[in-house]
């Protein structure tokens, strides 16, 4: 290569590299300080596809779980992923999920990196610091949508259902999943069917309505229909994800 090509690939090089900041600034500018900056014609965010109505990312959820039953997963370019995401992010939905190893929110919508932000916990309960996390998702990355995620055959609240009906206190730190799970299990309790199966399905749709009324943040964005929140039962079985409410 003679040096007039070398010199030109090193110019072309800066120019790109400069664009490249240029653009990081901007994304950056745009999501870490101004909420709800895409409504205010702000800068483009890292993932323009993920700006999406609450219905819409819903139905893509849902089409990607699709994909992940019928085993046609996409293959995610990760490589491409990683410069528009290293100074910031748009999610198109928060997920609260069971920390069950087999549930895995990313893989069971067929989403990439920056797609989902997920919080996980074992039964897949609101707390304070998940409310918090869930806020951050929807007031500062301006995710449209949350779904708690609950399972079938949940150890955590099989834990809570056994803890209950013998009265025994189990060992360690985990007394706090059981009082955390417990007014779902309590609530069904004489309900026709199963115990276990009703109290999974019940804890989902607490922890739903618990975030719907989670005030001053969650409940004002919901009221405004700027987010959807949604319950969801992941099957084991079959991996496919049935909405609860
Ligand atoms: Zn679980």
């Amino acid at each position: 290569m003679c040096k007039r090509c070398v010199d030109a690939r090193a110019a072309g090089a800066i120019v790109a590299r400069r664009t490249v900041l240029k653009l990081a600034a901007a994304a950056s500018a745009g999501l870490t300080f101004v909420p709800h900056a895409f409504a205010q014609g702000a800068k483009a965010p890292p993932k323009p596809e993920n700006v999406l109505s609450p219905d819409a990312a819903l139905d893509r959820l849902m089409k990607g779980n699709a994909r992940y039953v019928e085993g046609v997963s996409r293959r995610h370019d990760f490589s491409h992923e990683r410069e528009p995401l290293r100074t910031g992010q748009n999610p198109f939905a928060g997920v609260l999920s069971c920390a069950d190893s087999r549930i895995a929110p990313e893989y069971c919508f067929d989403t990439g990196r920056g797609d989902v932000f997920v919080c996980r916990v074992a039964g897949n309960f609101a707390s304070d610091e998940i409310v918090a996390s869930l806020e951050y998702a929807v007031q500062v990355l301006n995710a449209p949508l949350i779904m708690v995620l609950g399972h079938d055959a949940c150890g955590a609240v099989d834990a809570t259902v056994k803890s209950i009906k013998d009265g025994t206190t189990l060992p360690g730190h985990l007394p706090s999943l059981v009082a955390a799970i417990s007014p779902a299990v309590k609530a069904v309790q004489g309900e026709p069917g199963d115990l276990l199966d009703n109290a999974i399905r019940r804890n989902v749709t607490l922890n739903v309505d618990k975030l719907r009324a989670a005030g001053p943040i969650l409940s004002k964005f919901v009221d405004d229909k700027k987010v959807r929140i949604v319950g969801g039962l992941y099957k084991l079985a079959s991996g496919k994800v049935e909405l609860l409410a």
